[in-house]
């Protein structure tokens, strides 16, 4: 299982441009060694996930149907043709809706696909960062833009059944949103929610932009924990699929760490002392090697002041 932590990790991390400047160059990973593996996960949902040796797209639900597919998240347009003979096994209905869960480019790459005959459909935060952002795995604009956005909440009928699509405000990113297939007990949390074996630290915002924070992830998950079912089946956005007792494990390393940090920052203690004085020194066997202990501490440092100065923007949501 392992398989799905490093390479996700870093190619997370390529996407932020700020942190691109201090890497070294490296070329696009290559693909075409990928296999995309479906899993089922209720009657008519699906879980897509990528392995091979450049394994690190994000997660992909489907939910199929008489009325056509709904894909959640769609990873990378290279991937296209692999994910639709994945889908090809359990449904011969065409791709109709794509619902990002947020824009970064692992999430939405594949937009530029099936963007080309499905609706795209995200919350209003998503498509404006798409427009100005610069990650390379987003492409082939304006059809990979979200052409339905919402604010708060949106309901999608289809399929005999509902899904319905809840924003948080700044958590991961500002644009994040929850996806519950409703009747099915499966949910969909994108990178609000990450499940690696062995456990990583939680993904954090990590744009620099204080477009999201601690806090706001902290209490997405303990919205989604106090709004579901105790037998749901959780897709993170990426990793293993994962029960809510993993879910709410996540949120105490989560709240944990985020404490720590915030009793520093309220003594009046600097992002570097923080590092120095090791304050998540209980914690370090979270760690992988592109997310060492101190970046970590940085993303948290950062959101929880981005939080107390209220910058950044919030575009409704919970
Ligand atoms: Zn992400």
């Amino acid at each position: 299982m392992r398989k799905y932590s490093m390479a996700c990790l870093m190619f997370c991390l390529l996407a932020v441009p700020s942190l691109r400047a201090q890497l070294p160059q490296q070329q696009p990973p290559d693909l075409s060694k990928v296999q995309v593996k479906v899993q089922k996960l209720a009657e008519n949902i699906y879980v897509l996930q990528s392995s091979g040796a450049q394994a690190g797209m994000g997660n992909i639900a489907a939910f199929v149907g008489d009325d056509g597919i709904l894909l959640v998240d769609s990873q990378l347009v290279e991937l296209g043709p692999k994910i639709e003979a994945a889908l090809k096994t359990v449904s011969d209905k065409p791709v109709k809706y794509v619902l990002n869960t947020h824009w970064h480019g692992d999430h939405t790459g594949g937009n530029a696909y099936f963007g080309k005959t499905a609706i795209i459909i995200a919350q209003d935060n998503v498509r404006k960062t798409m427009q100005t952002v610069n990650d390379r795995r987003i492409t082939n604009l304006p059809v990979s833009l979200p052409v339905i956005t919402f604010s708060n909440e949106l309901t999608l009928h289809l399929n005999g059944g509902e899904v319905h699509a809840i924003h948080f405000a700044r958590g991961h990113t500002d644009g994040d949103c929850a996806v519950f297939f409703e009747k099915t007990n499966v949910i969909h949390l994108g990178d609000l929610f990450t499940n690696f074996d062995p456990p990583h630290y939680p993904a954090l915002n990590s744009d620099n932009d204080a477009s999201g924070g601690p806090q706001g992830e902290i209490a997405a998950i303990e919205y989604v924990l106090a709004h579901s079912p105790e037998d749901m089946k959780v897709i993170p956005g990426h990793g293993i699929v994962a029960s809510k007792a993993d879910l709410a494990k996540y949120l105490e390393v989560l709240k944990g760490t985020t404490a720590a940090v915030k009793a520093g920052i309220d003594q009046g203690k600097s992002l570097d002392q923080l590092k120095q004085e090791k304050v998540l020194a209980k914690w370090e066997y979270l760690e992988s090697p592109p997310i060492k202990t101190d970046v970590y501490i940085e993303r948290l440092y950062k959101g929880l002041i981005a939080e107390k100065n209220g910058s950044g923007s919030s575009g409704g949501g919970r």
